[in-house]
C-alpha cells in the first residue's frame, strides 16, 4: 500500500516539474483533467504527438471539463479527423448560440450594434498547417490543458471574456509523416548532430498534405478538404484574432508580426490592420518573450501580400492573422551556429505566444470589434465608391468550368447571381473585398521582391472572360453548385454517340469509357451534323463512339455513356448517320481512335513534389485516371515499355547518360514526354530536344558594372525572379494540345525563368505569349521585353517516332488553374496523335 503511494507521488512530482517549465505561473490547475503528460505517458516535448492521440486527448478534455466541446470540421484526405476545441467558460459554453449571434452582429453590416465590451471576443488558435514544423501542436495540447483545467485568476479572466477555438492540427496528413520520421530515428540518448537522419527527412517531406499540396496557399483557392472545411467553419464563426503557427530554419530565432515593412501588402487590406493592430500586439509578443529569456525579430521578412494564407485570409475578414514563426528543432535536439534548440524549448515559445494571444486579443477586445465591425460596413461604402457595380461571366461550352468557379466564390460567402444565360457577381455586398481579389488584377506595387505569388486574380485562374458593369441585373440568387450544370438524358443509338470536347469534364468522360473498353475517337477538324438535338456544330476535338468500332453491344456502350453522362455531366448526343451537311464526315480519316494513355511520373529526390502532386491530384480527383509514380531510386530497373507517357515535372534530374539514353530511346519508339517547368530546360540543356532557351538582351562585355551599396544585393537580384504573375498566351486552336478551347488568347500562370524559344517548325509552337502579354502580378522591364514577349509557352518536339511536349509554365499550379489543366490532359490523351511534320 505504502509502496503503491510513493510511486503514484513520484509519478506526481515528476510530472509537475516537467510541466512546470512550460506554465508554472498558471497554478493551481484543476487535479480532476488529466495533462498532456498523464494522458498520453510522457511529457511534451519528449516525443512528437501523432494526431489521432491529440485527438483523443482533446476529446477527452472535452468530455471531463464543462469548459469546453469538441467539433469534426471535416476528413483529410487519408481519412484523418480535423478538429476544433471550443473553450471558454461554462457558462459561455452554455451560451454560445445566444452569444454567437451577439457576436455576428458586428460582422454584418445591415447592423449598428455598439455593445463592444459585453461579448466575449472570438480567438481561433490554429496550429500545424505545415506538417513538419511540430512544434505548434504540441504547443496546443498545452494551451488547451491551460484554458481546460488551470484556475489561476488571469486563465479565469480570458475565459470569461472570451471563446477560443482551437484547431490543433490544420494539417494531419503531413504532421502524421513527419512524426513517425522522428519517432523513429529519435536516439537514447538524442543524437543533435545536424547530419543524423532524425534532422534530415526524406522526399517528399512532411510539410504538405497528402497530394504534397502547401495547405498555408490554400485558403483562397479551396480545393483540399482541410482548408473547405476550416473555410466552411469560419464564415460561421468570424474570428477577430487568427494564429498561424509555424516553424523555420534552424539557424534563427523566433518572428513575429509586423511583418517586413514597406513590404508589398495586399492593396485592398485596411492600413489599420497592418500597421497599428500589428504593433499593437507585436509589444505584447515582444514582453512575453523577453520575460521568458527568449530571442526574436520583426519586420525583416514574410510579407502577406497574397491572400490565402492563414495569416492573410483573416485580415480579409474583417479579423488580425497572426503569423509566427519558430527555428525549428527538427527532431528532438538540434545543434545550431546559436546553439542547441532543444524540441521543447520550441514549444514553449509557441506556447508562450498562444497565451499573449489571448490576452492581447481579450484586452483590446473592444478595439477588435469596432475594427471588424467598420472592416464589413467599410466593404459597402468601397464598393458604392467605385463606378464598377459588378462582374459578369459566362461560358456557353463548359459549364462544369463554371461551376467550378461559382463553387469557389460561394465558398468564400460572395453572393452570385444568374441572369440570362450570364452570372453576376455584384459588388454591393459585405465581401466586396473578396470579390476584388477574385476579379481585379495589377500592375503596379509597392515593393518588387515576394515571398510568394504577386497576382491572384482566381477568375483568371479558371480562364473565366469576365468583364466589369456599372449596370446591373442580378437575377436569381444562387445557393449551391449542384444544379449549376443540366444535361439531357442521352438517347441510344446504334451508329455513335458525340460528345462534346469543350467541357473540362469531357476528358475524365473520356477516360471513364476507355477504362472500359469503348474505343473512343477524337475529330480533328469541326463538322456540323444533325444529332438527336437537331443541327449541331461540333470543335475541334469532338469525340466520337462508333457503335460498328466497339467490341461490346450496343445496349452495353449505351449504358456506360449513360454513366459517364450522371457521373460527369457531360453532354452526349446521338446520330444515326455519319454524313455531315458542313465538314468532315465522321467517317473521315480525321475522325482517328484514340489510345488509352498508360502513364508514369518520375518521383523521388530531386523533383519539384508541388508540381508532382498537382499532376497526382488532377488525375485522382478530376479524371479518376491512375498514374504510377516512379521514385528516381528505382528507376534503372524500371521498365518503361509498359508505359506510353511520362511526366517530368520541375527538378533537379541527375541522370546518368545510360538512364538519358533510355528515356530518349523510349520515346523515340513512339511515345511521349511531358515536360514542366525547368524539366522543359532540362530537356533543351541534355539535348534530348533539338530547341533552344530564348538568349535574352545581349550583354555589354566592355560596360563597367555601377557601383551599389552591398545591402541592397538581395532586393536587387530578388526582383528579378518571376515570383508569380499571370500572363496571356496566343493558341493555335488547330493544335491536337488546344483542343477544347474556343479562344485563341487566355492566361496562363508564370512562377520561373524558363524562357523556351519559338520553335524553327512552323507548327510546334502551339502557346506563344500575345503581344501584349501582362494581365496581373509584378514582371521587371527586362524580364518582360528581353524575355517574355520573345519565347514560347508550350512546344511539341519531335524525336524519331516520338515527341516531346515541353509546357513553359506551370498548367496545373496549385491544383486550381482549370484554365491550363486541359493543355495538359490533352497531351496525355492526344499526345500520340501529334505529328510534328518536317
Ligand atoms: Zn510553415
Amino acid at each position: 500500500m505504502f509502496k503503491r503511494f510513493f510511486l503514484v507521488a513520484l509519478c506526481i512530482s515528476g510530472t509537475l516539474s516537467a510541466q512546470n517549465y512550460f506554465f508554472e505561473k498558471f497554478q493551481p490547475f484543476d487535479s480532476k483533467i488529466p495533462s498532456p503528460e498523464q494522458f498520453l505517458g510522457y511529457a511534451i516535448g519528449e516525443h512528437h504527438t501523432r494526431h489521432d492521440l491529440i485527438v483523443a486527448y482533446l476529446t477527452k478534455l472535452a468530455e471531463v471539463s464543462d469548459r469546453a466541446s469538441i467539433y469534426e470540421y471535416g476528413r483529410t484526405h487519408e481519412g484523418r479527423k480535423l478538429v476544433m476545441l471550443t473553450i471558454t467558460t461554462p457558462e459561455n459554453l452554455k451560451n454560445l448560440d445566444n452569444i454567437k449571434q451577439q457576436h455576428l452582429a458586428f460582422s454584418d453590416p445591415a447592423q449598428s450594434v455598439s455593445n463592444y465590451n459585453d461579448v466575449p471576443i472570438f480567438i481561433n488558435l490554429a496550429y500545424n498547417v505545415h506538417g513538419n514544423e511540430p512544434s505548434s501542436s504540441e504547443a496546443a495540447l498545452l494551451t488547451a490543458y491551460t484554458f481546460a483545467a488551470s484556475n489561476s485568476p488571469e486563465i479565469l479572466k480570458y475565459l470569461k471574456n472570451s471563446v477560443i477555438f482551437l484547431d490543433p492540427t490544420i494539417n494531419p496528413d503531413g504532421r502524421d509523416r513527419h512524426t513517425q520520421w522522428a519517432n523513429m530515428y529519435q536516439g537514447n540518448p538524442l543524437v543533435a548532430d545536424p547530419q543524423d537522419a532524425e534532422h534530415n527527412e526524406y522526399w517528399p517531406r512532411g510539410r504538405t498534405n497528402h497530394y504534397w499540396f502547401d495547405l498555408n496557399r490554400d485558403w483562397l483557392l479551396g480545393i483540399h478538404p482541410e482548408s473547405r472545411g476550416k473555410l466552411t467553419w469560419y464564415h460561421q464563426w468570424y474570428p477577430n484574432v487568427v494564429t498561424d503557427f509555424h516553424e523555420m530554419g534552424s539557424q534563427s530565432s523566433y518572428f513575429f508580426e509586423p511583418m517586413k515593412v514597406n513590404a508589398s501588402q495586399d492593396p485592398i487590406m485596411p492600413k489599420e490592420n497592418y500597421e497599428d493592430l500589428n504593433n499593437l500586439f507585436g509589444e505584447y509578443f515582444a514582453s512575453a518573450l523577453d520575460s521568458i529569456g527568449s530571442f526574436y525579430f520583426t519586420k525583416e521578412v514574410f510579407d502577406g501580400t497574397y491572400p490565402g494564407y492563414g495569416s492573410s485570409y483573416p485580415d480579409l475578414q474583417g479579423g488580425l492573422g497572426l503569423l509566427f514563426e519558430q527555428a525549428s528543432s527538427r527532431g528532438h535536439k538540434q545543434t545550431t551556429k546559436f546553439g542547441e534548440i532543444t524540441f521543447p524549448f520550441t514549444i514553449r515559445n509557441q506556447y508562450t505566444s498562444s497565451i499573449t494571444t489571448v490576452r492581447a486579443a481579450v484586452e483590446n477586445k473592444a478595439m477588435l470589434r469596432k475594427y471588424q465591425q467598420k472592416f464589413f460596413k467599410s466593404a459597402l461604402s468601397n464598393a458604392s465608391k467605385s463606378r464598377v457595380r459588378g462582374y459578369t461571366f459566362k461560358d456557353d461550352y463548359d459549364k462544369n468550368r463554371v461551376k467550378a468557379f461559382i463553387d469557389k466564390l460561394l465558398l468564400h460567402k460572395i453572393e452570385v447571381y444568374e441572369s440570362g444565360n450570364a452570372f453576376v457577381v455584384p459588388t454591393d455586398q459585405p465581401q466586396y473585398r473578396m470579390v476584388q481579389t477574385m476579379f481585379e488584377t495589377y500592375d503596379t506595387y509597392r515593393d518588387s521582391v515576394y515571398y510568394d505569388a504577386s497576382a491572384w486574380s482566381v477568375a483568371n485562374f479558371y480562364n473565366m472572360k469576365y468583364k466589369p458593369v456599372t449596370n446591373l441585373n442580378t437575377g436569381t440568387k444562387i445557393t449551391a453548385t449542384t444544379d449549376l450544370v443540366k444535361t439531357d438524358a442521352v438517347q441510344k443509338t446504334d451508329y455513335a454517340y458525340i460528345i462534346d470536347y469543350d467541357d473540362y469534364n469531357a476528358t475524365a468522360a473520356l477516360n471513364y469509357l476507355q477504362q472500359n473498353g469503348i474505343v473512343v475517337s477524337s475529330s480533328f477538324k469541326p463538322f456540323t451534323t444533325t444529332t438527336n438535338k437537331g443541327l449541331t456544330t461540333f470543335n475541334y476535338g469532338t469525340l466520337v463512339i462508333p457503335i460498328s468500332l466497339q467490341k461490346k453491344d450496343s445496349d452495353t456502350v449505351f449504358e456506360l455513356a449513360q454513366k459517364a453522362q450522371q457521373k460527369f455531366q457531360v453532354t452526349i448526343h446521338s446520330v444515326s448517320s455519319g454524313y455531315s451537311s458542313k465538314g468532315i464526315d465522321l467517317g473521315s480519316r480525321y475522325v482517328s481512335p484514340l489510345t488509352k494513355p498508360k502513364a508514369m511520373m518520375l518521383i523521388g529526390d530531386g523533383v519539384r513534389s508541388y508540381e508532382a502532386g498537382e499532376v497526382w491530384h488532377l488525375l485522382d480527383t478530376r479524371v479518376h485516371m491512375p498514374i504510377t509514380k516512379i521514385p528516381m531510386r528505382n528507376f534503372n530497373r524500371a521498365n518503361m515499355d509498359k508505359y506510353n507517357t511520362l511526366v517530368m515535372v520541375s527538378g533537379n534530374y541527375n541522370l546518368s547518360k545510360a538512364q538519358l539514353d533510355k528515356i530518349k530511346d523510349w520515346i523515340g519508339k513512339g511515345n511521349t514526354l511531358i515536360t514542366i517547368g525547368n524539366a522543359s530546360k532540362w530537356a533543351i540543356d541534355k539535348k534530348l530536344v533539338k530547341e533552344k532557351l530564348t538568349e535574352g538582351p545581349k550583354k555589354d562585355s566592355t560596360a563597367v558594372a555601377v557601383r551599389k551599396p552591398y545591402v541592397d544585393a538581395p532586393e536587387n537580384l530578388g526582383k528579378e525572379s518571376v515570383g508569380g504573375a499571370i500572363f496571356k498566351v496566343d493558341l493555335d486552336l488547330t493544335h491536337p494540345l488546344a483542343f477544347g478551347y474556343r479562344d485563341t488568347q487566355i492566361p496562363v500562370y508564370k512562377n520561373n525563368s524558363v524562357w523556351l524559344a519559338p520553335s524553327k517548325n512552323e507548327y510546334a509552337t502551339v502557346a506563344k505569349y500575345a503581344k501584349d502579354p501582362h494581365i496581373d502580378g509584378f514582371i521587371t522591364k527586362k524580364n518582360m521585353e528581353g524575355f517574355l514577349k520573345p519565347s514560347a509557352s508550350l512546344l511539341v518536339s519531335k524525336v524519331g517516332r516520338g515527341r516531346v511536349v515541353l509546357f513553359a509554365d506551370n498548367p496545373n499550379f496549385r491544383g486550381s488553374w482549370y484554365g491550363t489543366n486541359r493543355l495538359f490532359l490533352n497531351a496525355l490523351f492526344l499526345g500520340d496523335k501529334i505529328d510534328v511534320p518536317d
